[in-house]
């Protein structure tokens, strides 16, 4: 009996059909990318093009940290060939969709898996390795991708890991990441600065942490700032800018943007304020001249909203993924808004 036969007999009497698996190898057509998080899926589409197909099982309004490992998460990555999480400890109910989802070529060590923040420089790490007092953050801080830089390097993280399980089409991958990394260039710095000094050489001074200072350098009898376009261009006049916040999720955005965080409402991060740090934090917070306390959406407003009347000002909430609301169905568009809630 040949197999198509056998198939057909088994078809009519009704048994279940598993149909031989030979390869395990990715599919010709297009690469199942399943991320985390959805600004992860978005660079996933920058930068696997038309080789891709890329979803997120979380959502932009869910706590990145908390989102409940259900079993139609684990189908979604049961079928992907790659698997992308920022790491850091950020996702930790990664795992149990991971186990779920018995998928061998996606699974943490495996070639379909990354780790997308790998090679960010890592802020707020501390001393210890620990989770005391319910410390979420035990590896240093994990909101990478709210400094548009990081977003680059997950983008070659992502290009390395596709470039594995699809050699034939490395080039591709390489060249859509410096695509990317251009496009970020020209939306943080604006395209006549980048024309000017280059992308690559305004970046190295951000991370190098002399951006700012360089931009008060004359160039033929102006200031570069007032070259300064892009998101910088509308952050910069205001830096120094003291805020509040809910969650310890602002130290990146602080380095890309130059707001001054101040302090938290949380003690530590994933942990409950007592009445004696909110008091310490009021008082801080009006010495500074705080006018904005600002919180993701899946943060108590309520709670917010006392603490920012408390202080004298105003409970902004603040989407910090792709997706949280309409307006943002992309990294930039993002950024955008993030921008335009946190400085207007
Ligand atoms: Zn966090």
């Amino acid at each position: 009996m040949n197999l198509i036969s056998l198939l057909s007999t088994l078809v009519l009497s009704g048994l279940p059909v598993t149909i031989p698996d030979a390869d395990a190898e990715p599919s010709q057509e297009t690469l199942r990318v399943v991320t985390t998080l959805p600004h992860l899926a978005w660079v996933a589409e920058q930068v696997g093009g038309e080789r891709v197909e890329a979803t997120a099982v979380g959502r932009g309004y869910n706590d990145p940290h908390r989102i409940l490992p259900t079993p139609i998460l684990m189908q979604e990555v049961a079928k992907a060939d790659l698997f992308v999480e920022v790491g850091m400890s950020l996702e930790l109910w990664a795992q149990r969709v991971l186990d779920g989802a018995r998928n061998a070529r996606v699974r943490r060590g495996a070639i379909g898996h990354v780790f997308a923040g790998r090679g960010v420089p890592v802020l707020q790490v501390p001393a210890n390795v620990t989770r005391a007092q319910g410390d979420i953050h035990p590896q240093g801080n994990p909101h990478i991708w709210l400094h548009p830089l990081n977003v680059i390097v997950e983008g070659e993280n992502i290009a390395a890991a596709l470039s594995r399980i699809d050699p034939s089409h490395a080039a591709e991958y390489e060249q859509n990441v410096e695509t990317l990394r251009k496009m970020i260039h020209e939306r943080l710095y604006g395209a006549e600065l980048c024309e000017l000094i280059t992308g690559r050489r305004l970046e190295r001074y951000h991370r190098a942490g002399t951006l700012f200072d360089f931009l008060q350098r004359d160039y033929r009898g102006e200031k570069l700032a007032d070259r300064l376009g892009g998101w910088l261009g509308k952050a910069y006049p205001k830096r120094g800018m003291p805020v509040v916040v809910y969650h310890r999720m602002w130290p990146y955005f602080e380095e890309a943007f130059g707001i001054r965080v101040v302090g938290e409402i949380e003690e530590k991060p994933g942990v409950e304020p007592s009445n004696s740090h909110l008091d310490e934090l009021v008082k801080n917070a009006q010495q500074a001249g705080v006018k904005h306390v600002i919180h993701a959406p899946y943060y108590s407003s309520t709670k917010t909203r006392s603490i920012a009347e408390r202080i004298g000002a105003e409970a902004i909430a603040v989407p910090t993924d792709v997706d949280a609301t309409p307006e943002c169905p992309d990294y930039p568009s993002l950024i955008d808004i993030m921008l335009a809630r946190v400085y207007d």
